[in-house]
């Protein structure tokens, strides 16, 4: 996975309060819940995912969402397809794609913390804030 894909997800990670810091076998890892389903999803510290987690836009980018943390999530890969499929190709201003974006916003919100102390993140990626 590339490298600035990591770093979001490591971000995500950080401002999410389901994120902690753990073992999983005898190595660090970082650990915490989907945003829909809240199934538990693994990072390595370097942020490649170690189950099947992806990263998820809240509001969608072909409706104006943004790269910025609070508009990302960390969601499992089929409730991220799931969702694409289902609300993302809605035109603007749908009910059903509305609605969604509203709770998962608010979900988001509900999780959001300052990035914990001794978190190794990096920069964040210089297009954090590109909506491409
Ligand atoms: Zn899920």
């Amino acid at each position: 996975m590339n490298r600035n894909l990591r770093t979001r997800l490591l971000w995500v990670a950080a401002t999410d309060s389901t994120f902690e810091r753990m073992e999983q076998g005898g190595r660090a890892v970082l650990s915490g819940r989907c945003i829909h389903c809240r199934r538990r999803h693994v990072l390595s510290p370097d942020g490649e995912p170690l189950s099947p987690a992806s990263l998820e836009h809240i509001m969608p980018r072909n409706h104006g969402g943004t790269n910025e943390a609070a508009n990302l999530a960390i969601a499992c890969k089929s409730c991220n397809a799931a969702k694409g499929r289902r609300l993302d190709c809605r035109r603007k201003g749908d009910p059903d794609l509305e609605r969604v974006v509203e709770q998962l916003t608010a979900r988001r919100a509900d999780r959001w913390r300052e990035p914990p102390e001794g978190w190794l993140l990096g920069d964040p990626p210089p297009e954090w804030n590109d909506p491409s």
